[in-house]
Protein backbone atom coordinates (compact mmCIF):
# COMPACT_ATOMS: atom_id res chain seq x y z
CA UNK A 1 0.00 0.00 0.00
CA UNK A 2 1.61 3.48 -1.16
CA UNK A 3 2.73 5.45 1.98
CA UNK A 4 0.98 9.27 2.20
CA UNK A 5 4.24 11.15 3.26
CA UNK A 6 2.06 14.85 2.93
CA UNK A 7 -0.63 13.30 5.06
CA UNK A 8 0.12 15.04 8.38
CA UNK A 9 0.50 18.66 7.04
CA UNK A 10 -2.42 20.63 7.46
CA UNK A 11 -3.76 21.62 4.16
CA UNK A 12 -6.04 24.92 3.14
CA UNK A 13 -7.99 25.98 0.13
CA UNK A 14 -10.77 28.04 -1.07
CA UNK A 15 -14.04 25.39 -1.37
CA UNK A 16 -16.12 28.02 -3.21
CA UNK A 17 -15.84 28.85 -6.74
CA UNK A 18 -13.81 32.07 -8.02
CA UNK A 19 -16.05 35.11 -8.49
CA UNK A 20 -18.24 36.97 -5.86
CA UNK A 21 -21.52 35.74 -3.94
CA UNK A 22 -22.72 36.22 -0.88
CA UNK A 23 -20.81 33.47 1.19
CA UNK A 24 -17.36 32.80 0.79
CA UNK A 25 -15.93 29.41 2.19
CA UNK A 26 -11.97 28.59 3.11
CA UNK A 27 -11.87 24.96 4.64
CA UNK A 28 -8.72 23.55 6.33
CA UNK A 29 -7.78 20.58 7.42
CA UNK A 30 -4.94 18.55 9.78
CA UNK A 31 -3.85 18.61 13.45
CA UNK A 32 -2.87 21.92 13.50
CA UNK A 33 -5.59 23.57 11.99
CA UNK A 34 -7.43 24.71 15.48
CA UNK A 35 -4.23 26.10 16.66
CA UNK A 36 -4.11 28.26 13.37
CA UNK A 37 -7.67 29.22 13.39
CA UNK A 38 -7.17 30.54 17.27
CA UNK A 39 -4.10 32.47 16.39
CA UNK A 40 -6.38 34.21 13.36
CA UNK A 41 -10.10 34.59 15.34
CA UNK A 42 -8.11 35.33 18.77
CA UNK A 43 -9.75 33.08 20.80
CA UNK A 44 -10.81 29.77 21.52
CA UNK A 45 -13.18 26.82 19.78
CA UNK A 46 -14.67 25.74 23.04
CA UNK A 47 -16.62 23.52 21.17
CA UNK A 48 -16.47 21.31 18.03
CA UNK A 49 -19.66 21.40 15.41
CA UNK A 50 -20.57 24.56 16.69
CA UNK A 51 -20.89 27.31 14.92
CA UNK A 52 -18.70 30.41 15.95
CA UNK A 53 -18.94 34.04 15.50
CA UNK A 54 -15.67 36.34 15.17
CA UNK A 55 -13.04 38.49 14.16
CA UNK A 56 -10.29 37.46 11.66
CA UNK A 57 -7.44 39.16 11.91
CA UNK A 58 -4.13 38.94 9.95
CA UNK A 59 -0.91 39.26 11.70
CA UNK A 60 -0.64 43.40 11.61
CA UNK A 61 -3.61 43.12 13.60
CA UNK A 62 -6.23 44.25 11.39
CA UNK A 63 -9.92 42.84 10.95
CA UNK A 64 -9.99 41.03 7.62
CA UNK A 65 -13.53 40.32 8.02
CA UNK A 66 -16.08 39.04 10.38
CA UNK A 67 -16.83 35.59 9.69
CA UNK A 68 -18.33 32.13 11.49
CA UNK A 69 -16.09 29.52 11.42
CA UNK A 70 -16.86 25.40 12.42
CA UNK A 71 -14.27 23.18 13.70
CA UNK A 72 -14.51 19.14 13.45
CA UNK A 73 -12.31 16.79 15.52
CA UNK A 74 -10.68 13.72 13.93
CA UNK A 75 -12.52 11.29 13.27
CA UNK A 76 -15.60 12.93 12.64
CA UNK A 77 -15.24 15.55 9.86
CA UNK A 78 -15.01 15.14 5.99
CA UNK A 79 -11.39 13.93 5.73
CA UNK A 80 -11.52 12.08 8.87
CA UNK A 81 -9.15 15.09 10.24
CA UNK A 82 -9.63 18.00 12.50
CA UNK A 83 -10.81 20.31 10.20
CA UNK A 84 -12.34 23.77 10.56
CA UNK A 85 -14.64 25.81 7.65
CA UNK A 86 -14.70 29.23 7.77
CA UNK A 87 -17.47 31.38 6.37
CA UNK A 88 -16.42 34.77 5.60
CA UNK A 89 -18.21 37.55 2.95
CA UNK A 90 -18.00 35.86 -0.46
CA UNK A 91 -15.52 38.63 -1.91
CA UNK A 92 -12.88 37.48 -4.40
CA UNK A 93 -10.07 39.92 -2.30
CA UNK A 94 -11.16 39.05 1.31
CA UNK A 95 -11.18 35.30 0.79
CA UNK A 96 -7.69 35.13 -0.63
CA UNK A 97 -6.80 37.46 1.98
CA UNK A 98 -7.95 34.74 4.57
CA UNK A 99 -6.19 31.75 2.45
CA UNK A 100 -3.25 33.54 2.26
CA UNK A 101 -3.46 33.83 6.22
CA UNK A 102 -4.28 30.80 7.20
CA UNK A 103 -0.99 29.39 5.06
CA UNK A 104 1.15 32.27 6.49
CA UNK A 105 -0.10 30.61 9.96
CA UNK A 106 1.55 27.36 9.01
CA UNK A 107 -1.23 25.64 6.57
CA UNK A 108 -0.36 24.43 2.78
CA UNK A 109 -2.25 24.86 -0.08
CA UNK A 110 -4.22 21.54 -0.99
CA UNK A 111 -3.53 19.93 -4.51
CA UNK A 112 -7.02 19.08 -6.28
CA UNK A 113 -9.12 16.69 -4.31
CA UNK A 114 -6.57 16.38 -1.44
CA UNK A 115 -9.54 16.89 1.32
CA UNK A 116 -11.52 13.85 -0.51
CA UNK A 117 -8.08 11.83 -1.19
CA UNK A 118 -7.67 12.34 2.76
CA UNK A 119 -11.21 10.93 3.49
CA UNK A 120 -10.37 8.35 1.51
CA UNK A 121 -6.74 7.31 3.08
CA UNK A 122 -8.35 8.00 6.56
CA UNK A 123 -10.86 5.57 5.54
CA UNK A 124 -14.11 7.67 5.98
CA UNK A 125 -15.04 6.26 2.16
CA UNK A 126 -13.57 3.55 -0.38
CA UNK A 127 -12.44 4.94 -4.13
CA UNK A 128 -16.25 3.85 -5.32
CA UNK A 129 -17.86 6.93 -2.82
CA UNK A 130 -14.99 9.14 -3.86
CA UNK A 131 -15.95 8.77 -7.46
CA UNK A 132 -19.66 9.74 -6.52
CA UNK A 133 -18.55 12.82 -4.65
CA UNK A 134 -16.72 14.13 -7.90
CA UNK A 135 -20.30 12.79 -9.79
CA UNK A 136 -22.28 15.28 -7.84
CA UNK A 137 -20.23 17.69 -8.09
CA UNK A 138 -20.17 17.38 -12.49
CA UNK A 139 -23.80 16.17 -12.60
CA UNK A 140 -25.66 17.45 -15.19
CA UNK A 141 -28.61 15.78 -15.24
CA UNK A 142 -31.19 14.31 -12.55
CA UNK A 143 -30.37 10.74 -13.26
CA UNK A 144 -26.68 11.37 -12.92
CA UNK A 145 -27.02 12.78 -9.76
CA UNK A 146 -29.78 10.45 -8.42
CA UNK A 147 -27.04 7.68 -9.11
CA UNK A 148 -24.35 9.57 -7.87
CA UNK A 149 -26.32 9.96 -4.47
CA UNK A 150 -27.36 6.18 -4.44
CA UNK A 151 -23.49 5.54 -4.84
CA UNK A 152 -22.73 8.21 -2.04
CA UNK A 153 -24.65 6.10 -0.07
CA UNK A 154 -23.04 3.06 -0.89
CA UNK A 155 -25.46 1.12 -3.25
CA UNK A 156 -22.30 -0.25 -5.38
CA UNK A 157 -19.98 -0.42 -2.71
CA UNK A 158 -22.20 -2.71 -0.64
CA UNK A 159 -23.00 -5.03 -3.88
CA UNK A 160 -19.42 -4.97 -4.47
CA UNK A 161 -18.66 -5.66 -0.70
CA UNK A 162 -21.15 -8.87 -1.05
CA UNK A 163 -19.64 -10.54 -4.11
CA UNK A 164 -16.12 -10.09 -2.12
CA UNK A 165 -17.48 -11.75 1.10
CA UNK A 166 -18.82 -14.75 -1.20
CA UNK A 167 -15.43 -14.75 -3.23
CA UNK A 168 -13.73 -14.74 0.30
CA UNK A 169 -16.05 -17.64 0.98
CA UNK A 170 -15.48 -20.09 -2.07
CA UNK A 171 -11.43 -19.10 -1.53
CA UNK A 172 -11.75 -20.64 2.25
CA UNK A 173 -14.25 -24.07 1.13
CA UNK A 174 -11.34 -24.40 -1.20
CA UNK A 175 -8.26 -23.77 0.96
CA UNK A 176 -9.97 -26.19 3.56
CA UNK A 177 -10.42 -28.95 0.80
CA UNK A 178 -6.22 -28.56 0.01
CA UNK A 179 -5.32 -28.24 3.88
CA UNK A 180 -7.72 -31.00 5.68
CA UNK A 181 -8.69 -32.69 2.19
CA UNK A 182 -8.40 -36.05 3.81
CA UNK A 183 -10.94 -35.24 6.37
CA UNK A 184 -13.00 -32.44 5.38
CA UNK A 185 -14.00 -32.09 1.68
CA UNK A 186 -16.04 -29.53 0.34
CA UNK A 187 -17.57 -31.03 -2.58
CA UNK A 188 -16.91 -29.37 -5.97
CA UNK A 189 -20.42 -29.10 -6.50
CA UNK A 190 -21.45 -26.88 -3.86
CA UNK A 191 -18.01 -24.29 -4.61
CA UNK A 192 -19.18 -24.54 -8.81
CA UNK A 193 -22.46 -23.06 -7.35
CA UNK A 194 -21.28 -20.71 -5.46
CA UNK A 195 -18.71 -19.66 -7.92
CA UNK A 196 -21.53 -19.77 -10.59
CA UNK A 197 -24.04 -17.17 -8.66
CA UNK A 198 -20.65 -14.78 -8.24
CA UNK A 199 -20.07 -15.19 -12.39
CA UNK A 200 -23.86 -14.64 -12.53
CA UNK A 201 -24.05 -11.29 -10.69
CA UNK A 202 -20.83 -10.08 -12.56
CA UNK A 203 -22.14 -10.97 -16.11
CA UNK A 204 -25.33 -8.78 -15.04
CA UNK A 205 -23.24 -6.20 -13.75
CA UNK A 206 -21.50 -5.68 -16.92
CA UNK A 207 -24.36 -6.13 -19.27
CA UNK A 208 -25.70 -2.96 -17.86
CA UNK A 209 -22.79 -0.81 -16.98
CA UNK A 210 -22.85 1.61 -20.30
CA UNK A 211 -26.32 2.98 -19.20
CA UNK A 212 -24.39 3.84 -15.81
CA UNK A 213 -21.59 5.72 -17.63
CA UNK A 214 -23.81 7.20 -20.25
CA UNK A 215 -26.11 8.95 -17.71
CA UNK A 216 -23.33 9.76 -15.57
CA UNK A 217 -21.01 10.95 -17.85
CA UNK A 218 -22.96 12.21 -20.74
CA UNK A 219 -23.81 10.11 -24.32
CA UNK A 220 -21.04 11.18 -26.92
CA UNK A 221 -21.83 12.74 -29.90
CA UNK A 222 -19.52 13.33 -32.78
CA UNK A 223 -19.76 15.57 -35.79
CA UNK A 224 -18.18 14.28 -38.94
CA UNK A 225 -17.96 15.59 -42.43
CA UNK A 226 -15.60 16.58 -45.33
CA UNK A 227 -14.22 20.18 -44.65
CA UNK A 228 -16.99 22.70 -44.82
CA UNK A 229 -19.61 21.14 -44.82
CA UNK A 230 -20.95 23.29 -41.63
CA UNK A 231 -19.35 21.11 -38.49
CA UNK A 232 -18.53 24.44 -36.67
CA UNK A 233 -21.58 26.41 -37.51
CA UNK A 234 -23.44 22.88 -36.57
CA UNK A 235 -22.04 22.85 -33.29
CA UNK A 236 -21.63 26.86 -32.19
CA UNK A 237 -25.82 26.33 -33.31
CA UNK A 238 -26.00 23.20 -31.16
CA UNK A 239 -24.61 25.40 -27.91
CA UNK A 240 -25.95 27.81 -28.58
CA UNK A 241 -29.64 26.42 -28.93
CA UNK A 242 -29.24 24.27 -25.91
CA UNK A 243 -27.09 26.55 -23.67
CA UNK A 244 -24.00 24.82 -23.58
CA UNK A 245 -22.69 23.30 -20.05
CA UNK A 246 -19.03 23.41 -20.44
CA UNK A 247 -17.64 24.76 -24.02
CA UNK A 248 -14.14 23.49 -22.87
CA UNK A 249 -13.35 19.97 -21.59
CA UNK A 250 -9.51 19.40 -20.28
CA UNK A 251 -7.36 17.06 -22.84
CA UNK A 252 -9.25 17.87 -25.65
CA UNK A 253 -6.80 17.88 -28.57
CA UNK A 254 -7.00 21.33 -30.31
CA UNK A 255 -8.30 19.63 -33.58
CA UNK A 256 -11.38 18.41 -31.58
CA UNK A 257 -13.56 20.77 -29.82
CA UNK A 258 -16.19 19.81 -27.24
CA UNK A 259 -19.00 20.97 -25.20
CA UNK A 260 -21.54 19.20 -23.25
CA UNK A 261 -25.62 20.38 -24.02
CA UNK A 262 -28.45 18.59 -22.52
CA UNK A 263 -31.10 17.73 -25.49
CA UNK A 264 -34.72 16.78 -23.62
CA UNK A 265 -33.28 16.41 -20.74
CA UNK A 266 -30.34 13.76 -21.82
CA UNK A 267 -26.93 14.71 -21.21
CA UNK A 268 -24.49 14.72 -24.31
CA UNK A 269 -21.02 15.65 -25.00
CA UNK A 270 -20.59 16.60 -28.87
CA UNK A 271 -17.31 17.06 -30.39
CA UNK A 272 -16.71 19.06 -33.94
CA UNK A 273 -13.62 16.87 -35.75
CA UNK A 274 -11.47 17.51 -38.08
CA UNK A 275 -12.87 17.56 -41.89
CA UNK A 276 -12.12 14.20 -43.76
CA UNK A 277 -11.11 13.95 -46.61
CA UNK A 278 -8.05 12.47 -48.98
CA UNK A 279 -4.95 14.65 -48.76
CA UNK A 280 -1.32 14.08 -48.59
CA UNK A 281 -0.73 16.49 -45.92
CA UNK A 282 1.18 14.93 -42.91
CA UNK A 283 -0.61 17.46 -40.33
CA UNK A 284 -4.00 17.32 -41.65
CA UNK A 285 -3.67 13.30 -42.06
CA UNK A 286 -3.01 13.28 -38.11
CA UNK A 287 -6.35 15.15 -37.64
CA UNK A 288 -8.23 13.03 -39.61
CA UNK A 289 -7.01 9.63 -37.65
CA UNK A 290 -8.53 11.71 -34.84
CA UNK A 291 -11.61 12.20 -36.17
CA UNK A 292 -11.87 8.71 -37.07
CA UNK A 293 -11.10 7.47 -33.80
CA UNK A 294 -13.72 10.40 -31.99
CA UNK A 295 -16.24 8.68 -34.47
CA UNK A 296 -15.62 5.35 -33.88
CA UNK A 297 -16.04 5.58 -30.31
CA UNK A 298 -18.88 8.22 -30.66
CA UNK A 299 -22.50 6.49 -29.29
CA UNK A 300 -24.32 9.05 -32.15
CA UNK A 301 -22.83 10.22 -34.97
CA UNK A 302 -24.00 12.94 -37.11
CA UNK A 303 -22.60 12.51 -40.54
CA UNK A 304 -23.10 16.34 -41.86
CA UNK A 305 -23.46 16.39 -45.93
CA UNK A 306 -23.29 19.68 -48.12
CA UNK A 307 -26.81 20.40 -50.24
CA UNK A 308 -24.64 22.13 -52.54
CA UNK A 309 -22.32 19.13 -53.52
CA UNK A 310 -24.33 16.54 -53.71
CA UNK A 311 -23.07 13.13 -51.98
CA UNK A 312 -19.33 13.40 -53.29
CA UNK A 313 -16.69 10.49 -53.13
CA UNK A 314 -15.10 12.30 -49.74
CA UNK A 315 -18.74 11.57 -48.06
CA UNK A 316 -18.46 7.75 -49.59
CA UNK A 317 -15.11 7.11 -48.03
CA UNK A 318 -16.34 8.73 -44.47
CA UNK A 319 -19.59 6.43 -45.06
CA UNK A 320 -17.50 3.38 -44.98
CA UNK A 321 -15.68 4.54 -41.75
CA UNK A 322 -19.34 5.22 -39.82
CA UNK A 323 -21.33 2.00 -42.03
CA UNK A 324 -21.79 0.84 -38.50
CA UNK A 325 -22.18 3.38 -36.15
CA UNK A 326 -25.16 4.76 -34.69
CA UNK A 327 -25.39 7.39 -37.35
CA UNK A 328 -27.66 10.42 -38.71
CA UNK A 329 -27.21 11.35 -42.18
CA UNK A 330 -28.03 15.32 -42.66
CA UNK A 331 -27.51 17.43 -45.48
CA UNK A 332 -26.91 21.23 -44.55
CA UNK A 333 -27.18 24.47 -46.43
CA UNK A 334 -30.47 23.74 -47.67
CA UNK A 335 -30.87 27.50 -47.73
CA UNK A 336 -28.78 28.04 -50.38
CA UNK A 337 -31.37 28.48 -52.74
CA UNK A 338 -30.22 27.61 -55.98
CA UNK A 339 -27.12 26.66 -55.29
CA UNK A 340 -28.89 23.28 -53.53
CA UNK A 341 -28.87 20.22 -55.61
CA UNK A 342 -31.00 17.56 -55.81
CA UNK A 343 -30.21 15.50 -52.44
CA UNK A 344 -31.13 12.03 -52.45
CA UNK A 345 -33.96 12.11 -49.06
CA UNK A 346 -34.25 8.84 -47.58
CA UNK A 347 -36.96 8.39 -44.09
CA UNK A 348 -34.06 8.89 -42.28
CA UNK A 349 -32.08 12.16 -43.70
CA UNK A 350 -32.50 15.37 -41.85
CA UNK A 351 -32.57 18.78 -44.25
CA UNK A 352 -30.81 21.54 -42.07
CA UNK A 353 -29.30 25.16 -42.46
CA UNK A 354 -26.60 25.44 -39.57
CA UNK A 355 -26.43 28.91 -39.95
CA UNK A 356 -30.42 29.99 -39.84
CA UNK A 357 -31.45 27.04 -37.52
CA UNK A 358 -34.26 25.67 -39.85
CA UNK A 359 -34.02 21.90 -39.18
CA UNK A 360 -32.61 21.85 -36.21
CA UNK A 361 -35.90 20.64 -34.02
CA UNK A 362 -36.19 17.65 -36.32
CA UNK A 363 -32.02 16.93 -36.14
CA UNK A 364 -32.51 17.00 -31.95
CA UNK A 365 -35.01 14.32 -32.71
CA UNK A 366 -33.60 12.15 -34.26
CA UNK A 367 -30.95 12.56 -32.06
CA UNK A 368 -32.38 12.04 -28.86
CA UNK A 369 -34.22 8.84 -30.54
CA UNK A 370 -31.09 7.52 -31.12
CA UNK A 371 -29.61 8.04 -27.58
CA UNK A 372 -32.79 7.12 -25.65
CA UNK A 373 -32.34 3.21 -26.26
CA UNK A 374 -28.56 3.93 -24.40
CA UNK A 375 -30.06 5.85 -21.15
CA UNK A 376 -33.72 4.61 -20.83
CA UNK A 377 -35.46 3.20 -17.97
CA UNK A 378 -35.07 -0.13 -17.34
CA UNK A 379 -32.45 -2.12 -15.15
CA UNK A 380 -29.72 0.26 -14.19
CA UNK A 381 -26.60 -0.89 -12.48
CA UNK A 382 -24.90 1.57 -10.47
CA UNK A 383 -21.23 1.42 -12.44
CA UNK A 384 -20.25 5.08 -13.64
CA UNK A 385 -16.89 4.85 -14.42
CA UNK A 386 -14.77 3.55 -17.00
CA UNK A 387 -12.06 2.23 -14.13
CA UNK A 388 -15.27 0.33 -12.42
CA UNK A 389 -15.96 -1.62 -15.71
CA UNK A 390 -12.23 -2.18 -16.24
CA UNK A 391 -11.76 -3.91 -12.58
CA UNK A 392 -14.99 -5.30 -12.79
CA UNK A 393 -14.39 -7.39 -16.29
CA UNK A 394 -11.30 -8.64 -14.56
CA UNK A 395 -12.60 -10.11 -11.69
CA UNK A 396 -15.12 -11.78 -14.32
CA UNK A 397 -12.63 -12.77 -16.22
CA UNK A 398 -10.85 -14.38 -13.33
CA UNK A 399 -14.03 -16.16 -12.12
CA UNK A 400 -14.89 -17.19 -15.50
CA UNK A 401 -11.34 -19.15 -15.43
CA UNK A 402 -12.20 -20.38 -12.08
CA UNK A 403 -15.49 -22.17 -13.47
CA UNK A 404 -13.93 -23.42 -16.00
CA UNK A 405 -10.38 -25.09 -14.27
CA UNK A 406 -13.47 -26.28 -12.23
CA UNK A 407 -15.50 -27.42 -15.03
CA UNK A 408 -11.98 -29.27 -16.40
CA UNK A 409 -10.98 -31.34 -13.23
CA UNK A 410 -7.89 -28.77 -12.46
CA UNK A 411 -6.44 -28.94 -8.89
CA UNK A 412 -7.99 -26.98 -6.60
CA UNK A 413 -4.41 -24.63 -5.76
CA UNK A 414 -5.38 -23.61 -9.73
CA UNK A 415 -8.70 -22.47 -9.04
CA UNK A 416 -7.61 -20.75 -5.78
CA UNK A 417 -5.11 -18.76 -7.78
CA UNK A 418 -7.87 -17.47 -10.19
CA UNK A 419 -10.20 -16.76 -7.32
CA UNK A 420 -7.41 -14.42 -5.79
CA UNK A 421 -6.95 -12.53 -8.49
CA UNK A 422 -10.35 -11.86 -8.87
CA UNK A 423 -10.21 -10.54 -5.23
CA UNK A 424 -7.60 -8.40 -5.75
CA UNK A 425 -8.92 -6.85 -9.07
CA UNK A 426 -12.08 -6.11 -6.67
CA UNK A 427 -10.07 -4.60 -4.09
CA UNK A 428 -9.03 -2.07 -6.87
CA UNK A 429 -12.25 -1.51 -7.49
CA UNK A 430 -12.70 -0.36 -3.95
CA UNK A 431 -9.31 1.05 -3.19
CA UNK A 432 -8.22 -1.68 -0.50
CA UNK A 433 -5.76 -2.05 -3.06
CA UNK A 434 -4.32 0.95 -4.76
CA UNK A 435 -0.74 2.98 -6.34
CA UNK A 436 0.00 6.36 -6.15
CA UNK A 437 -0.46 6.47 -9.94
CA UNK A 438 -4.74 5.22 -9.27
CA UNK A 439 -5.18 8.25 -6.49
CA UNK A 440 -3.47 10.49 -9.05
CA UNK A 441 -5.89 10.11 -11.75
CA UNK A 442 -9.02 9.40 -10.04
CA UNK A 443 -8.37 12.59 -7.71
CA UNK A 444 -6.62 15.12 -10.73
CA UNK A 445 -10.14 15.54 -11.94
CA UNK A 446 -11.54 17.42 -8.53
CA UNK A 447 -11.38 21.03 -7.49
CA UNK A 448 -8.81 22.27 -5.39
CA UNK A 449 -11.18 22.92 -2.40
CA UNK A 450 -12.84 19.49 -2.78
P1 LIG B 1 -16.58 23.01 -41.19
O1 LIG B 1 -15.27 23.15 -41.90
O2 LIG B 1 -17.27 21.75 -41.60
O3 LIG B 1 -16.46 23.17 -39.70
O4 LIG B 1 -17.52 24.18 -41.76
P2 LIG B 1 -17.87 25.61 -41.13
O5 LIG B 1 -18.85 25.51 -40.05
O6 LIG B 1 -16.59 26.33 -40.84
O7 LIG B 1 -18.60 26.26 -42.38
C1 LIG B 1 -17.99 26.36 -43.66
C2 LIG B 1 -18.70 27.42 -44.45
O8 LIG B 1 -20.05 27.05 -44.71
C3 LIG B 1 -18.77 28.76 -43.74
O9 LIG B 1 -18.59 29.78 -44.70
C4 LIG B 1 -20.18 28.79 -43.20
O10 LIG B 1 -20.67 30.11 -43.05
C5 LIG B 1 -20.94 28.04 -44.25
N1 LIG B 1 -22.14 27.40 -43.70
C6 LIG B 1 -22.24 26.61 -42.62
N2 LIG B 1 -23.52 26.22 -42.43
C7 LIG B 1 -24.24 26.80 -43.41
C8 LIG B 1 -25.63 26.78 -43.73
O11 LIG B 1 -26.49 26.17 -43.08
N3 LIG B 1 -26.01 27.48 -44.82
C9 LIG B 1 -25.12 28.17 -45.59
N4 LIG B 1 -25.58 28.84 -46.62
N5 LIG B 1 -23.82 28.23 -45.30
C10 LIG B 1 -23.37 27.54 -44.23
Amino acid sequence: MAVETAQRDTIVAIATPPGTGAIGIVRMSGERSWEIIQKCVRKSIYDERRILYGNFYDTDGNVVDEILFVGFKAPKSYTGEDMVEVYCHGGVLVTQKILAELIRHGARLAKNGEFTRRAFLNGKIDLIKAESILQIIEAKSEESLRLAIDNLKGKLSEEINRVRNSLINILSKIEVSIDYGDDIEVPRDEIMQDIADVEHFLSDKLAHADKGIHISTGVTLAIIGKPNVGKSTLLNRLLLEDRAIVTDIPGTTRDIIKGEIKIQGIHFVISDTAGIRHTDDFVEKIGIERAIKEASQADVVIFLLDATTGFTKDDQYILNIIKDSNFIPVWNKIDSGNKVIKVSKNNEDILLSASSGVGLRELEAKIVEKAQPLVAEGQLSHITSKRQIEHLKLVNENVVKAMRSLRENYPLDIISIDIRNALSELDKLLGRNFTDDLLENIFANFCVGK
